[in-house]
């Protein structure tokens, strides 16, 4: 029987840039990955495409699937739903086909609930591995700035700790090739004889 796939949520903070990140991923030859299709009820932007992009839903639509368990992970965000559909994700991992989803962080947590043993890379910032030993390693400027970057720092960071990976996007090209370099890793480690 085929290994079941691997699971793999790409997360991080609101415009660290996993969109352009995943899509360089998926225009490479040198990896296999079935992306998920998210349901939306944001409305379409131009040039996208319902069933390639996003399955566009009215709210309707939407809470229909949430009452009736058809998503593995749901959020709220900027006023519209997102969620990952579930029967494609059990089914393509069953298959053993490997599954990537890119959603933002509530949903990314609720996914790691439902399946511990997925892959979670968290897609960070540059700046902030930077900010994160400045500000627990010194603490030389002032106190409310201090304060204002522990606070929003803790949050990331708090979120970074319960990922697997932690990737930075300083270069898209770069933070593929390290994502690459996790999965094959994973797999190695996963699928012992
Ligand atoms: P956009 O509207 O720009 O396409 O996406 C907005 C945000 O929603 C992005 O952070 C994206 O990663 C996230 N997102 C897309 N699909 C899903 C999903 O199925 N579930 C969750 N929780 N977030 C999603």
């Amino acid at each position: 029987m085929k290994e079941r796939g691997l699971l793999i949520v790409l997360s991080g903070p609101s415009g660290v840039g996993k969109g352009t990140v995943r899509k360089a991923l998926f225009s490479q030859e040198d990896i296999e990955l079935h992306y998920s299709i998210s349901a939306t009820t944001r409305s379409p932007r131009e040039g996208e495409v319902n069933g390639v992009d996003y399955f566009f839903k009215s709210h309707e639509e939407f809470e229909h699937m949430i009452e009736h368990k058809k998503l593995l992970e749901w959020a709220e965000y900027v006023g519209n739903y997102y969620g990952t559909p579930i029967d494609y994700v059990e089914q393509s991992l069953s298959e053993g086909r490997d599954v990537f989803l890119e959603i933002e962080v509530q949903g990314a947590l609720q996914v790691k609930e439902a399946f511990p043993e997925g892959l979670f890379i968290f897609l960070a910032p540059p700046s902030l591995t930077e900010l994160k030993s400045r500000i627990i390693g010194r603490g030389t400027e002032s106190e409310d700035l201090i304060n204002n970057r522990m606070k929003v720092a803790k949050e990331e960071i708090e979120m970074m700790d319960a990922y697997d990976y932690v990737v930075e996007n300083d270069q898209v090209d770069r933070a593929c090739d390290r994502i690459k370099a996790i999965v094959t890793a994973e797999h190695c480690r996963r699928d012992r004889v």
